[in-house]
């Protein structure tokens, strides 16, 4: 690669934080921004299922490690679809050799974790400079390229020129933690209900992150309404063995949807990157887990040299798009799929969907195609 070019990254949430460690391998100059102060970026009360193409990337920049004393990991993944009263339980039995020994179907990491330990990694380079966006617009530097890893709901994806399709499924998520009593210690749920499905993933022994969809105009109702009433609420929801004990810390609420940002044919030197290139619903818990597979492929098409002159420049956007969108369109199709058999009662679907958990309990080949194709994705055996 050239000597020196200068990179700017506009969005400092996870992809933005990864996204310059892995540049910071080359021999340039990266330029991190965020509106937001390194303190308020750090403490958000989030938590992200990490699968095994994330194990795969943070083992290949050597964050792993770094990363595991802060992981919780569950090698039972309990589906019910509680329309259909059906349910499986996918274990690590079901998952290939290759990544079996992990013991592992999943990880789960609180966002202020992770967050720590990506700013304690970036504070070992010295060519990575984060700073306010006003003070790095006065420093007047012309930047060979511009990533954009400015989440979602950023106004610079309408601002720059990109088709920005979106599809809004009207729904939210509620999330909080609870301290449970009565569950399997390393275990994850996810519940279909007919107003959206409800994932419990575990933070701890005894506690758990609840993930509820439903309607916008139910989660703020929720969201409002006295914890007590709350509890209640879940309690009618959960598998009958659990003892609810309280709920821990706040409540938030973030807006669904499914959204795809595609480049226009100019060649501006800039790309879109994570959450505000791509969404999907977080069932499965697949959004992060592609934002950073995104942060890969930036990675190997420097390091193969796409990206070496300034003609490669222009054209980089092309080659990391057509890289990216045979994984991403399969993200899409899986979780729009899911919403669409199993968040309803729908009566015609019913026996799709019977069938479907009738197939999982009895074909060892269909509940390893599902596990396997979710956790690992359809690039693991492209990640080096
Ligand atoms: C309820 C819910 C549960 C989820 N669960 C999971 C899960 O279990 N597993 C998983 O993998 N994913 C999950 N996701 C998805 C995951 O949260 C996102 O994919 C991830 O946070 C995207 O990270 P990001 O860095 O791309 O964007 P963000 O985290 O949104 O960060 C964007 C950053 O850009 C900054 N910014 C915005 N505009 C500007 C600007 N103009 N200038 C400078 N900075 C700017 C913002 O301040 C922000 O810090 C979930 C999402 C939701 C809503």
């Amino acid at each position: 690669m050239k000597n020196s070019l200068n990179f700017k990254i506009v969005g400092s949430g996870p992809t933005g934080l990864l996204l310059s460690i892995v540049l910071s391998k080359f021999d340039c100059n990266i330029f991190l921004t965020d509106l937001l102060a390194r303190e308020s970026l750090i403490n958000k009360d989030k938590t992200y299922a990490i699968t095994h193409s994330t194990r795969k990337i943070l083992t290949k920049f050597r964050l792993w490690e770094k990363l595991k004393p802060y992981l919780f990991g569950f090698d039972t993944l309990s589906i019910t679809d509680s329309v259909t009263s059906s349910f499986t339980n996918l274990t690590i039995s079901d998952l290939d050799d290759d990544i079996s020994p992990s013991e592992n179907i999943g990880w789960v990491v609180k966002h202020l974790d992770l967050m720590n330990v990506f700013f304690q990694e970036i504070d070992n380079y010295e060519n990575i400079f984060f700073m306010t966006p006003y003070k790095l617009s006065n420093k007047k530097i012309l930047f060979d390229y511009q990533f954009f890893a400015c989440g979602a709901n950023s106004l610079d994806k309408k601002l720059l020129d990109f088709i920005d399709l979106k599809k809004s499924y009207n729904q939210s998520c509620l999330t909080f933690k609870v301290s449970l009593r009565g569950n399997c210690k390393k275990r994850a749920y996810e519940i279909f209900r007919k107003e959206g499905p409800l994932a419990l993933l575990p933070l701890e022994k005894n506690l758990y992150q609840v993930i509820w969809t439903s309607s916008t105009l139910k989660s703020i109702e929720r969201l409002n309404s006295d914890k007590n009433f709350l509890m209640d609420n879940l309690l009618t929801i959960l598998p009958e063995k659990f003892k609810l004990d309280q709920i821990i810390g706040e409540l938030n609420i973030f807006p669904v949807s499914l959204s795809l940002n595609l480049p226009v044919l100019n060649f501006k030197n800039l790309v879109f990157v994570g959450d505000s290139f791509h969404t999907f619903h977080p069932v499965g818990g697949q959004g992060l887990n592609s934002c950073w597979r995104d942060v890969n492929t930036i990675f190997d098409l420097f390091n193969k040299k796409y990206a070496t002159t300034k003609i490669h420049l222009k054209l980089f956007k092309f080659k990391y798009f057509s890289s990216r969108i045979l994984d991403i369109i399969f993200t899409i199709f899986i979780t729009d799929s899911l919403i669409s058999i199993f968040a309803n009662r729908n009566l015609f679907l019913f026996p799709m969907r019977k069938f479907s958990f009738l197939l999982l309990n009895n074909s060892l080949f269909i509940r390893k195609l599902i596990l396997n194709l979710m956790t690992k994705s359809l690039i693991y055996s492209r990640i080096k």
